[in-house]
């Protein structure tokens, strides 16, 4: 990790005219934020199509033409928040230079990604949910990232992480209401448990139902669990598959090679990953409710658990920190429902510190900051903004190479 010290930082870049770090295609700083908007415009109008056009495409079934106002209205908005965010760091980094003549740590690090995520609230509050979970998941992967500089063995830590929070996870899923808010989003929900345990007197013995029927789902459990782990590796492997013909458009000629790719093992981690989670999950709730003659809620936390043994297939920071974040927010909302605390601007809070945590991660610790997040940036901003800080890391890095010097 960079650690830059306060003076360090200030000798490297005072030196330097913010039209040299900051837009150096363009002298004056008004017409630098300029050409910024117009290609932050651009750039986040094609962005946001296809995050709308993802996102309608799965209810396309539930709108109607009264719905395409509101739609365009609620696009527009977040095209605006595209804009913003980077227009107002570039700004405040230049305000900040041409009044006080400094580059300081704070305002480049802290204050401009601050005022960045601000712009969360020209965004229809209806969508900030969607972001500001998008963006605290992206915030955390880049805390975990550095953190790793202090564990010594990031794989087991990470995957009894996972085991431990997925557990928790299901158990709060099938309890409480405050886990499922329409807004929460996570691939797989466990069963609710069934109001009423009666004797299941259609169920048949042949095909593995029993009698008294305990489990949370109908059918028998062998045909449950095979319908559930098949959908889950069904969906993978389609998504996988057009990956690869995206990534890959010359294998659509040789279907040979084409298969091929797609069963190599790298590509069939997730597939692996989504089958494992479900299958052991549904297995072994089957095996308990079975064993106890009736459902209950602290078995999705064994079950859970051990589904969670999938991740060491597939090891994956950004849901690792999503799967984090969501077990927070249910503890978050159980306290303030306890506490009776007031509403503060949760969702518009959380968004605005993890923009200003990916900035931070991105001007100092570049190398650990999240690749989604670059490519957020470099898609949003048509690849301008990152001149801004690839002069600055590359004179961080210079001062800090020539100070290690000296010290030796
Ligand atoms: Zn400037
Ligand atoms: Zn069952």
């Amino acid at each position: 990790m960079v650690a830059m010290s306060r003076q360090v930082l200030r000798r490297a870049l005072d030196d330097y005219p913010c039209s040299y770090l900051v837009h150096p295609d363009e002298p004056i700083c008004s017409r630098a934020c300029f050409k910024l908007a117009l290609s932050c415009w651009k750039g986040s109008a094609k962005y946001f199509l296809l995050m709308y056009a993802a996102q309608y495409a799965i209810k396309y079934k539930t709108l109607t033409l009264e719905d395409v106002p509101s739609i365009l209205k609620s696009y527009c908005r977040s095209v605006l928040l595209g804009i913003w965010c980077p227009c107002a760091i570039t700004g405040t980094i230049c305000l900040w230079k041409n009044v006080t003549g400094r580059f300081d740590k704070e305002v480049v690090c802290y204050v401009a990604g601050l005022v960045g995520g601000c712009g969360v609230y020209l965004d229809n509050a209806k969508r900030r949910p969607i972001v500001s979970y998008t963006i605290s998941a992206l915030a955390m992967e880049a805390l975990i990232r550095r953190l790793y500089g202090k564990i010594n063995r990031p794989f087991k830590t990470e995957t009894i992480t996972f085991m431990i929070m997925n557990g928790i996870l299901m158990y709060k899923m099938r309890t409480t209401e405050l886990a499922s808010f329409s807004r929460d989003i996570w691939f797989f929900r466990p069963p609710k448990i069934r109001r009423s345990n009666k004797i299941d007197l259609n169920a048949d013995d042949r095909i593995g139902g029993t009698l008294n029927k305990a489990c949370p789902h109908s059918g028998s459990c062998r045909n449950d669990i095979i319908k559930g782990v098949s959908k889950y590796i069904l969906g993978t492997t389609i998504f996988t598959a057009t990956r690869i013909l995206i990534l890959n458009p010359k294998l659509r000629r040789n279907p040979i090679k084409f298969l091929k790719t797609l069963f190599e093992w790298d590509n069939m981690r997730l597939t692996t990953f989504f089958g494992w989670y479900v299958g052991a999950y549904k297995m072994l709730s089957c095996f308990l409710c079975r064993i106890g003659e009736r459902d209950r809620p602290e078995y999705a936390i064994a079950a859970g658990f051990i589904a969670g043994l999938s991740y060491g297939v597939n090891r994956n920071i950004t849901v690792l920190g999503s799967l984090i974040l969501y077990v927070a927010r249910i503890y978050g909302r159980e306290v303030q429902e306890k506490y009776q605390l007031p509403r503060i601007h949760f969702m518009e809070l959380s968004m605005i510190i993890s923009f200003a945590v990916l900035i931070n991660s991105r001007v100092l610790d570049h190398k650990n900051c999240p690749r989604g997040f670059e490519f957020m940036l470099k898609t949003v901003t048509q690849d301008r903004f990152t001149a801004l800080f690839d002069q600055i890391i590359r004179i961080l890095e210079e001062e800090k190479r020539s100070e290690q010097i000296n010290a030796t």
